[in-house]
């Protein structure tokens, strides 16, 4: 079936929620994909920030058919050997306390806000607490996850949504402040702003949050999600702030490529917050999906694939600082990493993606006007130069 009939097959079955790109996915080998009409291109999106390893790396697929061939699904009754060793490596990256494995991105942010709800409910004695998010941010499309997401225009259908949600002012430590009264549990944020835009906190901003969650004993949540499992060039990008959070959540590239995310606590949230029958879920750390977490764990640190971003970082830095200052509609570099962001201005960044993909590159944007860039973390200087070539011919 060519790609056209194929578009519009899926469009007769699948509920419209996406503007899709005007692509039908094969199949992928390294850092590229492959159209079902053989077309080949750079992948610089990744899958959103999931596919860290990229396509087929060596020992990954072997690591989950293994898996297949043992047992996929068993349930939370019972123990399994790959739930204790994706939980162990979890804790071995982060330095935290307790791992809950979940499905998904927005999951794991609902177990990280009921976690902190029990906290204040245990501390208190009483319900009824508050959490603040920030603008601009993003947590995820779930009820709840959507409560602390700072974007009116995913909110407002759906209002009232989880009551008890106050926003602050990101990198803005006294819209923070000003926000904390006697009922705020939790602190919610992303270390890196992804959807929003691409921002990294300041230092400034996460230590300054960290003292006031330590002055009121309230609870800091760091939303890992996208900017987390190396795409920093540290496991957590907390970790290159040296600012710890008490609750993190992990998901997209945390199976670089198998659905599964997590919520994990310090030794304080985790001590005095949920127990046996506060929380659940069916697949959640199943032994398929975990097989895949310690597999992806494994494959990092044998391919030291933390120390390769870092090193590569100032390279492709150089190559996206050069095409701000060669050209003028990108008006700005930001991020950190493999997740960085250009800013364009006086055009539309929907227009150079879609001649980027007609290319053979495939970028993604975030926010209204920034072109993101969150290759698999795999990229060399070639793939690099290769990007910045055809980003080149189209700006
Ligand atoms: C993608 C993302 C989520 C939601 O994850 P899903 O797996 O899509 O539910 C939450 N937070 C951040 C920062 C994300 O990038």
């Amino acid at each position: 079936m060519n790609m056209h009939d194929q578009i519009e097959e899926t469009e007769v079955s699948i509920l419209h929620t996406y503007n899709r790109f005007p692509v039908v996915f094969d199949r992928g080998e390294g850092v590229y994909l492959y159209d079902t009409e053989g077309k080949k291109y750079l992948d610089f999106a990744a899958g959103i920030a999931v596919n860290s390893l990229g396509y087929h790396y060596p020992g990954y697929d072997e690591g989950l058919k293994e898996q297949i061939d043992k047992l996929t699904h068993i349930s939370n009754l019972y123990y399994t050997q790959p739930l204790s060793a994706a939980g162990s490596r979890l804790l071995i990256a982060s330095h935290m306390h307790k791992v809950f494995f979940t499905n998904s991105g927005a999951e794991a942010i609902e177990g990280a806000l009921k976690a902190a709800k029990k906290y204040a409910y245990t501390k208190t004695g009483h319900a009824d607490h508050e959490i603040i998010a920030m603008e601009d941010s993003f947590h995820g499309r779930t009820v709840g996850s959507l409560s602390v997401t700072g974007n009116d225009h995913y909110r407002e259908p759906f209002l009232p949504l989880m009551g008890g949600v106050r926003f602050a002012k990101y990198n803005d430590l006294e819209s923070v402040r000003s926000l904390i009264n006697e009922k705020t549990c939790a602190i919610i944020l992303e270390t890196v702003q992804g959807e929003g835009g691409i921002h990294p906190a300041t230092h400034g901003f996460l230590e300054g949050v960290r003292r006031l969650c330590d002055e009121h004993d309230i609870l800091l949540i760091l939303d890992e999600i996208q900017c987390g499992m190396g795409r920093t060039g540290y496991y957590f990008a907390w970790q290159a702030y040296g600012v710890q959070p008490d609750i993190m959540t992990t998901a997209k590239a945390l199976g670089c490529g198998v659905p599964v995310g997590a919520f994990v606590l310090n030794e304080k949230a985790a001590s005095a917050s949920l127990v046996p029958g506060d929380h659940g879920t069916t697949y959640g750390g199943n032994p398929f999906a975990c097989a895949a977490v310690s597999k992806v764990f494994e494959i990092y640190e044998r391919d030291m694939i933390l120390a390769h971003v870092q090193e590569l970082t100032p390279y492709l830095e150089k190559a996206l600082d050069s095409l701000v200052e060669r050209f003028d509609c990108v008006k700005e570099r930001r991020g950190m990493g493999f997740m960085q962001g250009l800013e364009i201005t006086g055009r539309p960044v929907g227009a150079i993606i879609n001649a980027a993909l007609e290319a053979g590159l495939v970028v993604i944007s975030a926010g209204t006007n920034v072109l993101r860039l969150v290759p698999p973390l795999i990229i060399t200087r070639d793939h690099v130069d290769e990007m910045t070539g055809i980003l080149e011919k189209i700006l």
